[in-house]
């Protein structure tokens, strides 16, 4: 059958934990955290569904929901929403995204997106007839130059896909880097889709700069955020969409159609579970704790790393163990050393082989000590 997705094939996470899985290895490979979610958070789910909160949600969300994440965003970043016509509630972050896309590409319409990208950006551009345009991000550091970004602006190009904290890499977007988008925003005309699903995961002091705070950019602005980040329950499927009404009402007519509306008595669970402040901060002294273990257990050993920022990912390059190509890296890991880990290569279109690999430490204390024994030992 002809493929409309001629190069996409099964992603690199679903490959990573099923070798993590044949070969018994340490999965730090795919980002799911393997500890339990909160016992208030279940009971509340259990709860609403025996009160027979059972039947379609509306469709952009329940009511309760979309005012807790009003109140939230107020709470935690100094953003005013109107709930009734700025958030959707998706299946998870990934039907956000997707929506967004499909609601503003239009055939031949190029996307702006940094490499290294997540994967779900791309193929979603393609299928809408958009033409990706991409952009590596400058290495060591992993940082945007807005310049080059500025410089790949035609007047086809309709959106830029950004992502902080960003995944594969742990870096930040600054102030400054905000800064420089709106300018570039202002004077092109384009959209920007803000992938934030981290915004709690964010370490050493740093504040989570969403594109809705910047007065430059709100208007022109979509941000993605996920329940399964924030609540450590990937499985659960949800998340949502922040964009002004006249955005809004294009990706709900995607939404509309796509899923309709998303589990009903979860969406009534986090309405309540948001209520309570103290159920979503923390999480960045959480994570950090982690980071900082992992890197300590890790630091006897000869990967390199590139100290993670935010998200519950570390990258490490492994030029102290030669050149071979970093999937390659990952498979010897898996199979014959027993961690599991993703090489970067796979969030790049045209595959650069930069000699990186990502950890996951959302992960147990246990699982992180016995994976750099391991990773220590080579
Ligand atoms: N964006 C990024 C950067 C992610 O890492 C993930 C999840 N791994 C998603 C989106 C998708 O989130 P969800 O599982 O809520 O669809
Ligand atoms: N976002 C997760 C990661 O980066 C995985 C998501 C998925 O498995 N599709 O590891």
């Amino acid at each position: 059958f002809p493929s409309k997705l001629p190069e996409v094939g099964t992603t690199i996470f679903t490959v990573m934990s099923k070798m993590a899985l044949d070969f018994n290895a340490i999965n730090l490979s795919q980002g799911f955290p393997d500890f339990e979610i909160s016992a208030e958070l279940q009971n509340l789910v259990t709860d609403y569904m025996g009160k027979g909160h059972n039947q379609y949600a509306p469709m952009a969300g329940v009511p309760d929901l979309l005012n807790s994440i009003s109140r939230k965003l107020k709470q935690t970043h100094n953003i005013e929403v109107d709930e009734k016509n700025e958030i959707t509630i998706t299946a998870g972050a990934t039907e956000a995204l997707y929506a967004t896309i499909a609601a503003i590409v239009k055939p031949g319409d190029e996307v702006l997106v940094i490499e290294p990208a997540y994967d779900a950006y791309v193929p979603a551009v393609r299928l809408n007839g958009g033409k990706p345009v991409l952009i590596p991000m400058d290495i060591p550091d992993f940082t945007i130059n807005w310049d080059r970004v500025a410089h790949h602006i035609t007047g086809r190009t309709k959106l830029i896909i950004i992502n902080t904290p960003h995944n594969p890499t742990g870096t930040i977007l600054e102030e400054d880097d905000l800064s420089a988008l709106a300018g570039i925003v202002a004077k092109h005309g384009i959209y920007v889709l803000s992938d934030e699903v981290y915004e709690h995961i964010i370490f050493d002091g740093e504040v989570h700069q969403s594109v809705l705070k910047h007065p430059g950019l709100r208007e022109r602005s979509i941000a993605v955020y996920s329940f399964g980040k924030t609540f450590h329950a990937t499985g659960w499927k949800i998340g949502y969409s922040v964009a002004p009404p006249s955005i809004t009402r294009e990706i709900r007519k995607v939404h509309q159609f796509l899923t309709f509306s998303v589990n009903t008595p979860i969406q009534y669970a986090l309405a309540t579970f948001l209520e309570d402040k103290k159920n979503y901060e923390g999480q960045d002294r959480f994570f950090q704790q982690k980071r900082d273990y992992f890197l300590e257990q890790m630091q006897t050993s000869r990967f390199v790393p590139v100290t993670s920022k935010g998200t519950y990912f570390q990258l490490f390059s492994y030029k102290n163990y030669g050149n071979r190509p970093d999937r390659e890296m990952a498979e010897w890991l898996t199979q014959e050393i027993g961690v599991a880990s993703i090489p970067i290569s796979v969030f790049y279109q045209d595959k650069t082989d930069n000699h990186y690999l990502r950890f996951c430490f959302g992960k147990n204390d246990q699982t992180l000590k016995k994976g750099a024994e391991i990773l220590c030992r080579i």
